[in-house]
């Protein structure tokens, strides 16, 4: 299995280079081709494995595409939430590395730190938003993030999340969302818990 194989376009197979990969690993061969789709997806992955580019690198292919035909809306069009502030600036990292060639805006969002300068990235305008469940709702209540033009919802380590006391955040945080989306979750486990979220919020 080959990066050119999984139908990446030129933009990220540039980025792909540059980073020096030379093979999908075993998530982005698996979960790519499904996301390219528009399907939803349950993924059984660890940090580690090559998840953030697994989700990363159709998301930004599936925005940059549907730009350039000048199909899609101005506001925020995807959304990842992760549990902690080192994993959302990891993935926040990621976009910047294999979406350099598309010129899509992203940005993230995380809690103890002022609020400031997230909200004035916000307000400058994203495509994809990164984010800590806490802060993201700080920044939704006074409407600083709005949701409704979003078109993919992303779930990292779920498993964590939900140890971490997340479940009621992050079903507040989907209930937001427009209902017709593309929603993909990532667990490095399968508990009982991450089974009822996969059954509640994906196709
Ligand atoms: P992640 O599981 O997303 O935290 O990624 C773990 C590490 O693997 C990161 O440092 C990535 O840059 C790297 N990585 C991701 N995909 C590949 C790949 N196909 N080949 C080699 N390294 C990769």
């Amino acid at each position: 299995m080959t990066f050119e194989n999984l139908n990446l376009i030129t933009p990220i197979l540039l980025a792909i280079k540059t980073k020096g990969y030379t093979a999908p690993t075993p998530i982005q061969a698996q979960a790519i081709p499904i996301i390219l789709q528009g399907r939803d997806l349950l993924g059984c992955a660890q940090t580690g494995t090559g998840k953030t580019a697994a989700f990363a690198m159709p998301i930004l292919q599936i925005l940059h595409e549907n730009r350039k035909i000048g199909r899609w809306p101005k506001g925020i069009k995807t959304l990842i939430i992760t549990p902690t502030r080192e994993l959302a600036i990891q993935i926040d990292e990621s976009f910047a590395a294999y979406g350099k060639g598309t010129n899509l805006r992203h940005t993230v969002i995380f809690g103890g730190v002022r609020q400031h300068a997230q909200v004035r990235k916000l307000k400058a305008g994203v495509d994809i938003l990164v984010a800590t469940p806490g802060r993201l709702l700080d920044l939704m209540n006074p409407g600083f993030v709005n949701l409704s033009d979003l078109k993919i919802f992303t779930l990292d380590e779920a498993d964590r999340m939900l140890d971490m006391g997340f479940l009621k955040d992050v079903k507040r945080i989907i209930e937001t969302c427009p209902k017709k989306r593309q929603t993909m979750l990532f667990s490095a486990t399968l508990s009982a818990d991450v089974d009822y979220l996969a059954d509640k919020y994906t196709n």
